[in-house]
């Protein structure tokens, strides 16, 4: 049996994708035939110029949809908004270096909010619709840090962590339709997320940039290279393959060996 990947007449709506991995999954989307919903807090002429030229390039249905994935209803109204959800996407994603004493509260709420309770809203609202085409992919946006830690990240690794947990509880909801739901761990990429948090490491471990991107991020990543948003694309597309059909409740790290460690 060979495994085909067409995933024309699917819509994937792919939460925080106008820059970074949500950006390169939904361009590995496209290519692979879906049509894409991007999102985004933001609602400038950029953010639906992407979504033209992924149309333009692909010849498939790209659309972009704002919404504040900080908030729940504006989370559950991208979905609404998106009329169908074959494939959903749960990318969205800050992140706040500091140590717990100093953490600041309204940080920790965001990145709770943003990077873990968007994903209950978001699939609360897309399980109806994967229920009533027969067929439903969830990918949640994990990270190395949703299966280890390091210092200065409460948030994001409490938020990572939780979203391994909500992924492996919505597996077990679908367990027995065509549905699935998995989570993706990359480690390292070189997007505009990991350069904000540069200058803050830089500070916190009294290091240079490079010093930073050897010594503290590439560290924990053996391979001693950045994953690519392409391949977190091909991971996502893969995961929509009938070859991932069985492949349901687990997490799929992209960390060059980091959890090997
Ligand atoms: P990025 O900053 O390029 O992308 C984050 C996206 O989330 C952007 O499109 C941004 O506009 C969007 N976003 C932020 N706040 C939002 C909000 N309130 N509402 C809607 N959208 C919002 O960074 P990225 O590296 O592409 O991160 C994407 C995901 O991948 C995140 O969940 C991140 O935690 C995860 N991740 C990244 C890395 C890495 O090394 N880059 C590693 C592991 C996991």
């Amino acid at each position: 049996m060979t495994f085909e990947i067409s995933l024309s007449g699917k819509t994937a709506v792919i939460t925080g994708s106008n820059s970074g991995i949500g950006l390169g999954m939904a361009w590995e989307l496209a290519r692979a035939g879906a049509d894409v919903v991007l999102n985004s807090f933001s609602d400038n002429e950029d953010d639906h110029a992407l979504a033209k030229q992924i149309a333009d390039d692909t010849g498939t249905n790209a659309r972009y949809i704002q919404a504040d994935m900080s908030k729940g209803d504006q989370c559950r109204a991208l979905i609404e908004k998106a009329g169908s959800c074959d494939i959903l996407i749960n990318n969205a994603g800050i992140q706040h270096v500091a140590a717990l004493p100093e953490f600041p509260i309204e940080k920790w709420d965001a990145i709770i909010a943003i990077n873990l309770s968007s994903a209950f809203h978001t699939t609360a609202m897309a399980l109806p619709m994967m229920r009533d085409a027969g067929w439903g992919r969830v990918i949640n946006i994990s990270s190395a840090h949703g299966l280890t830690a390091s210092p200065y990240k409460a948030a994001y690794v409490a938020a990572k962590h939780g979203i391994v947990g909500l992924t492996k509880t919505t597996a077990l909801e679908t367990a027995q339709e065509p549905i699935t739901a998995n989570a993706i761990c990359p480690g390292y990429v070189l997007t505009p997320i990991v350069e904000k948090q540069i200058p803050d490491t830089m500070k916190e471990y009294d290091m240079s940039r490079e010093e930073v991107i050897q010594n503290v991020m590439l560290t924990r990543q053996p391979s001693k290279e950045f994953a690519t948003t392409e391949q977190l694309g091909g991971t996502a597309v893969f995961l929509c393959s009938p070859a991932a059909d069985q492949i349901t409740g687990t997490t799929i790290s992209v960390d060059g060996g980091w959890t090997a460690l």
